[in-house]
């Protein structure tokens, strides 16, 4: 039914709610143990490369690549590996993990050294090493992203999730990491040009990027209108460069930012690369914004990975005096998820913790829809969600693929401006992956 579809900025007016965007970074005290997954990533997992007994220091290599989409795993502790095991991940997924016993020292491995690098595949032979993946949600390792050939390199500065400050306070705390990962894959991945998207929520980050960057060649900042959501890739793109993602490339497979001449990085992943490239240490630690009305000091807490929620929560000072909890979401409330306890490790790509009582986490009761069209007009794909729901009620296999139902990037926004509080995205999901599934299994 439709050839090609006109993505718009629509998104939602989302509210900011970013109160912790003017507090500094703290850092946690060493958590008493760590449960670090050897699959935080897209592709194949890690494979473990430590024993039960064995010691390991901050860096320390535990799990080996599994393949090229796969990405190396480091001990964020010092301490002792007490235990190789099969976990039940936040998002039901099975996976091993090493339970990690600290022994308070955070003592770095000696084999922790800044890389040499001089050409591109020294670059990214360096990134595949420090297990770097895009730590903004996505989890895609960055060596395999970095391999294409584009003319354009994009960091993703807009954080246009509600309560979310990671970004923004990276930008402040270590734009000189921001700038030396920049300049690194500009110069070894040869790529002219680069934009830095900011959302004008952020004027602080907007000032000092356009600063540090002024003497820059090809590099510039652009300041993003404050419409959710300005950081999902495709968006971000046409944004940006006002290019379009084609649904399709060239050999037929489903189209990315490189069919568009465009690498996406996050700004969290290039300041961590320039980390990487002047310390050595690969990704060991993460900043969460830990929110929401349930939690007694909200604040932005750099965490070594593999850390308990319920140990991030203590440090925040746990649940707020009176408050009885009724949600954990990991990430931003439209794209995160909810965890059904606390016990579960704080992942390289997660960015939040937030925390609702009870009566801010009660769902609205839906009603019946009533073809406003809000939901179309909201989408920031261009899809049809009011539409595409039906066809999957009625198990319409050619319906959900004739209205792109796969391009779904599950922003949430439907769900947010339907007046009926509809789960418009919970089914978009369960479109998606009934339609996946079937093509797989058909061949269609
Ligand atoms: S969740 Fe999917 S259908 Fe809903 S607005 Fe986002 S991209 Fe569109
Ligand atoms: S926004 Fe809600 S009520 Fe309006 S058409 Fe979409 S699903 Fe129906």
């Amino acid at each position: 039914m439709f050839k090609t579809l006109k993505r718009s900025a629509a998104g939602a007016a989302v509210p900011h709610e970013k109160g912790t965007a003017g507090m500094q970074t703290v850092q946690m005290p060493v958590p008493k143990e760590v449960l670090i997954p050897l699959q935080m990533h897209i592709g194949a997992p890690a494979e473990p490369c430590v024993q039960k007994g064995d010691s390991v220091k901050v860096g320390t290599l535990i799990g080996k690549a599994g393949g090229f989409v796969s990405a190396n795993i480091h001990a964020s502790v010092s301490g002792t590996v007490k235990a190789i095991e099969d976990v039940r991940m936040v998002h039901g997924v099975m996976a091993k993990a090493v339970r990690i016993e600290a022994d308070g020292a955070q003592t770095p491995d000696p084999a922790c050294v800044p890389p040499t690098v001089t050409d591109k595949a020294g670059l990214l032979a360096a990134i595949q090493a420090c297990g770097l993946v895009g730590v903004g949600g996505a989890g895609f390792p960055t060596h395999v992203k970095l391999s294409a050939k584009v003319d354009t390199l994009l960091i993703n500065g807009a954080e246009c999730e509600p309560y979310l400050t990671t970004d923004a306070r990276e930008m402040l705390e270590c734009s000189d990491t921001i700038i030396a990962g920049i300049e690194a894959v500009m110069k070894y991945c040869e790529i002219p040009t680069c934009i830095i998207g900011i959302e004008r929520n952020k004027p602080e980050c907007i000032d000092l990027m356009c600063s540090l960057t002024r003497d820059m060649p090809g590099v510039t900042v652009k300041p993003l209108p404050m419409r959710y959501p300005q950081g999902a890739e495709k968006t971000l793109i046409e944004s940006c460069t006002g290019r379009e993602v084609p649904q399709f490339n060239d050999a037929g497979k489903p189209g990315l930012p490189a069919d568009a001449g465009c690498i996406v990085m996050n700004v969290t992943s290039v300041s961590t690369l320039g980390k990487y490239l002047k310390t050595g240490m690969p990704l060991v630690a993460k900043r969460l914004t830990v929110e929401g009305d349930a939690i007694a000091k909200p604040q932005n807490i750099e965490v070594p990975i593999g850390t308990m929620y319920a140990d991030v929560i203590a440090a925040c000072g746990g649940i707020r005096e009176g408050v009885s909890l009724g949600k954990i979401i990991f990430g931003g409330p439209m794209m995160g998820g909810a965890a059904p306890s606390a016990d579960f490790p704080v992942l390289k790509q997660n960015n939040g913790l937030l925390l609702f009582s009870r009566e801010k986490a009660v769902l609205p009761e839906p009603s019946p829809c009533i073809r406003c069209g809000r939901c179309i007009k909201g989408c920031p794909m261009g899809l049809e969600p009011v539409n595409i729901v039906e066809c999957f009620n009625n198990k319409d296999f050619d319906g959900l693929k004739a209205r792109c139902v796969d391009l779904c990037v599950a922003c949430g926004s439907c769900t947010y401006v339907c007046p009926a509080k509809r789960l418009v995205s919970q089914n978009m999901a369960l479109a998606k992956a009934w339609y996946l599934a079937e093509a797989r299994k058909g061949g269609k």
